[in-house]
């Protein structure tokens, strides 16, 4: 049996507990334990953009190259005013870990930018993503590290590094960043992607604890771009999405939201909050809500030790990074709850992301349908080959994603080797 449980007050040491414990239960190589357990390399930049007003302002960003043993690294770009260095370090491991669990050709990265973009004027946005990207550059290109969106960023800002990048080279480089808007190289099926692999993920979960699809109870925290997506794709499923939050709190309806009308809501207002058709509800009640999905789809570590007792849901679906921490998953997990963990639950975007680069590189794009398709079929081998693998090892479904995932890189490392 497997421990996945360290208690420590930095997510990077719960990350590096987290490849002991595997590495202690599996056959593991001592090289492949000692890299997975540090970044290979860290930027840091503090970087002076124009405000509109005149002032300069310096803005601190980073890009975290963890691992590229199976391929270039990979990873997003977050905008947010807490994000710091320990944190982006932790999502680049995890991008190493999913893109091994999907089985896709890509190494781990993350990058990050310390500032709220909704308070900067769209202007003060495409300078300050350009300078980043400029300040970046050395470590990023289609071949080393392709960046991506995440928290707090968007195709419009994916487009203008990838047009910073191509300005310096001297040619347009599609395959430098992914989750670009089409019209620039972007691929079909890739906004969705994410929300659309949590789906699969959720339809194959509740397949396997017999909770019945059309009609289950799904609750959603976070409706941005994965919640978002998810909520939708399930409520077309016939799901009944009963309550749905975001940082400003949330909306329950025990018949079911619209969520069509609600995304409306929120495109007007900004928020979910106020939707005529819902009653108001904190982000503690949605998670305590009763019923049979629960997705947190948000950020990291809202499911902790003081709260996880609270949580009824049956399937927990990880669609945010990190939602849980390590003793929470320690909680939930004595509750008897099936949880889809972060690294296969929300890989979805990194595969169509894949899928985005093969196609740029190429420079032949694929219908939607074809997307799709094969989307469906990477998330549904990857789930299927945890699920085995947590059956055979007797351990939790995110146990059995770390060790598919350590499995494959110790393999590619022994091919490899160390240099020299
Ligand atoms: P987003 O910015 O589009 O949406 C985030 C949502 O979470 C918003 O609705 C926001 O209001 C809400 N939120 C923020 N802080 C909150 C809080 N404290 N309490 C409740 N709600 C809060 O971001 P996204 O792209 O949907 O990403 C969400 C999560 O999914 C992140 O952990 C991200 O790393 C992860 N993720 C995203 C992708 C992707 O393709 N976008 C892929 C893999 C993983």
């Amino acid at each position: 049996m497997v421990h996945l449980r360290m208690k420590t007050n930095d997510e990077f040491q719960d990350y590096q507990a987290r490849i002991d414990s595997i590495c202690g239960c599996t056959e593991v190589s001592q090289p492949c334990m000692a890299m997975l357990k540090e970044c290979r390399r860290e930027l840091c930049v503090n970087f002076p953009v124009k405000m509109d007003d005149g002032s300069v302002k310096i803005f601190t960003g980073y890009r975290v190259q963890h691992n590229d043993t199976r391929g270039p690294f990979k990873g997003g770009i977050r905008f947010h005013p807490d994000v710091n260095l320990n944190e982006v370090k932790t999502l680049a491991a995890l991008m190493t870990l999913k893109a091994a669990v999907v089985n896709i050709p890509y190494g781990g990265a993350k990058g990050a930018v310390v500032c709220d973009p909704k308070t900067l004027s769209i202007h003060e946005l495409e300078r300050m993503t350009r300078r980043y990207a400029s300040e970046i550059s050395n470590l990023i290109g289609p071949e080393r590290d392709i960046p991506a969106p995440d928290v707090g960023t968007n195709p419009q800002i994916m487009a203008w590094i990838m047009d910073t990048f191509s300005m310096n080279k001297g040619y347009s480089v599609l395959g430098v960043v992914t989750g670009k808007p089409i019209d620039v190289g972007g691929s079909l099926g890739r906004f969705e992607a994410t929300g659309r692999g949590c789906m699969i993920c959720t339809l194959m979960a509740a397949k396997r604890l017999n909770i019945a699809v059309p009609g289950a109870t799904v609750a959603v925290q976070g409706f941005g771009n994965v919640g978002g997506n998810l909520a939708r794709m399930l409520a077309e499923k016939g799901c009944r999405v009963i309550a749905v939050s975001d940082v400003m709190g949330g909306v329950y309806n025990a018949d079911g939201l619209d969520i069509l009308s609600l995304r409306q809501h929120t495109e007007e207002t900004g928020s979910v909050i106020d939707f005529k058709d819902g009653e108001s509800i904190t982000n503690a009640e949605l998670l305590a809500t009763k019923c049979d999905i629960l997705a947190p789809a948000a950020l990291e570590n809202t499911i902790r030790e003081d709260n996880a007792d609270t949580v009824k849901a049956k399937l927990i679906i990880e669609g945010a990074n990190g939602p849980i921490t390590p003793e929470a998953d320690q909680i939930l997990n004595a509750k008897g709850i099936f949880i889809v963990p972060d690294i296969l639950a929300n890989s979805g975007g990194v595969v169509v992301s894949y899928f985005e680069w093969v196609q740029g590189l190429q420079s032949f794009f694929w219908t939607e349908s074809q997307v799709n398709r094969q989307l469906e079929l990477v998330m549904s081998n990857a789930f299927k080959e945890v699920m085995a693998l947590s059956v055979d090892h007797q351990v939790t479904m995110r146990e059995a994603a770390y060790i598919l995932a350590v499995k494959r890189l110790d393999s590619a490392l022994g091919l490899r080797g160390i240099y020299p």
